[in-house]
């Protein structure tokens, strides 16, 4: 049988463990599988682009689970009453091939995005950063507000977007949980005096929401919403002056702000910072950039977390996924014997 973690489930669980928890845990997760980074089998997503958006397959494997998430991006979608992203994703065994677990991953990769970016500003961002900017008040922000107060104790907000329902959204969300909200007039009104700017915004179009202008020494950028062909957020001013850090470049050369440069722009590979061997910030005035486009050891962290904190609750069913005859070699006898005579 396989576990199946449903919409229901997931917000049973996610309600029930509360979002700054999890996002904390699969911190943890995160970092014990950016420490083993070389142990995965990696390869960049498969997209399969249209004109409105794109479908992406991301697998990943460490020799004894695998993993993989169907993802979509369509910026075009919350105009048609769709969502921009939405998401499921399995576990399987690899001794045998079986899936372990099926589950939703709409919320789950808004919690995991947001555990990635807060653990990488941990990394990155100054310490003593307060207050965080953030470009795009859609389904992301609030989450990546919460991971940002998780990993920093950040709980100055300063929003910008150009839909004013959204950023009245993003108040109406967050106020209640203790967050000081600023709802900004523009982009460079957002950024004034912010330590942190997180960018997430959906547009499919080399768009510059941040101009190298806005962006002052020390600043931590946490750009997560260019991550297609084509689909950009910052002027490309800023990657010459910012310390770039990726997930795998083979993948963010193609999708990141980083297709805007040569195709050996030095960036530094995070997982070299978590383990150790490549310095992370090293002044007090460094503009960090962490260009992220989402990668598929990610999700198989934040399946895992899942996987292991609903074990032992109530928050999963066990569904038939898979045909198992008793006969291994007998499958037709599934349906042999019921079949109509002649037919
Ligand atoms: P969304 O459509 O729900 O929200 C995007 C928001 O951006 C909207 O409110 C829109 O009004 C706003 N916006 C668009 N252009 C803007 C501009 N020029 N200035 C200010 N605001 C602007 O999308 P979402 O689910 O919140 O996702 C945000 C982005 O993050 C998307 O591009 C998505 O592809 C990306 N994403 C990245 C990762 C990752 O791992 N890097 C994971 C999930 C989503």
């Amino acid at each position: 049988m396989t576990r199946f973690v449903d919409v229901r489930n997931m917000v049973r669980w996610a309600t029930t463990t509360g979002p700054e928890t999890i996002i904390g845990g699969m911190i943890g997760y995160l970092r014990d599988d950016f420490r083993r980074w070389e142990s995965f089998d990696k390869t960049a997503r498969v997209a399969n682009h249209t004109p409105l958006g794109v479908i992406e397959l991301m697998p990943t494997s460490d020799h004894e689970t695998y993993a993989f998430k169907y993802v979509n991006g369509h910026p075009s979608n919350p105009a048609r009453g769709f969502q921009t992203v939405t998401a499921f994703g399995v576990l399987a065994d690899v001794h045998n091939g079986y899936p372990t677990l099926l589950a939703e991953m709409t919320l789950l990769t808004a919690l995991r995005t947001a555990a990635t970016s807060a653990m990488v500003a941990a990394e990155l961002a100054r310490p003593d950063s307060t207050t965080m900017a953030m470009i795009g008040a859609g389904s992301q922000a609030e989450f990546q507000a919460l991971g940002f107060r998780t990993a920093l104790g950040i709980h100055r907000l300063r929003v910008w977007d150009t839909d004013p329902e959204a950023m009245e959204k993003f108040r109406r969300n967050l106020a209640p949980l203790g967050f000081e909200i600023t709802i900004a007039t523009s982009a460079a009104d957002a950024v004034a005096g912010a330590d942190i700017i997180t960018t997430c915004t959906a547009d499919k179009a080399l768009a510059t929401v941040l101009i190298c202008d806005l962006v002052v020494p020390g600043v931590h950028i946490n750009a997560i919403g260019g991550d297609c062909p084509g689909k950009t957020e910052l002027e490309a001013a800023i990657l010459e002056r910012a310390s770039v850090f990726v997930e795998y470049p083979p993948q963010t050369r193609v999708e990141g702000e980083i297709q805007q440069m040569a195709p050996d722009f030095p960036v530094t590979e995070l997982w070299k910072v978590i383990v150790g061997t490549e310095p992370g910030r090293t002044s007090r005035d460094q503009i960090t950039l962490f260009d992220s486009v989402g990668f598929a050891i990610e999700d198989f962290s934040a399946l895992r977390y899942l996987r292991d904190s609903v074990a032992r609750t109530e928050f999963f069913e066990e569904i038939d996924l898979v045909a198992a005859p008793e006969n291994p070699k007998d499958l037709f006898g599934m349906i042999g014997a019921l079949s109509p005579v002649g037919s």
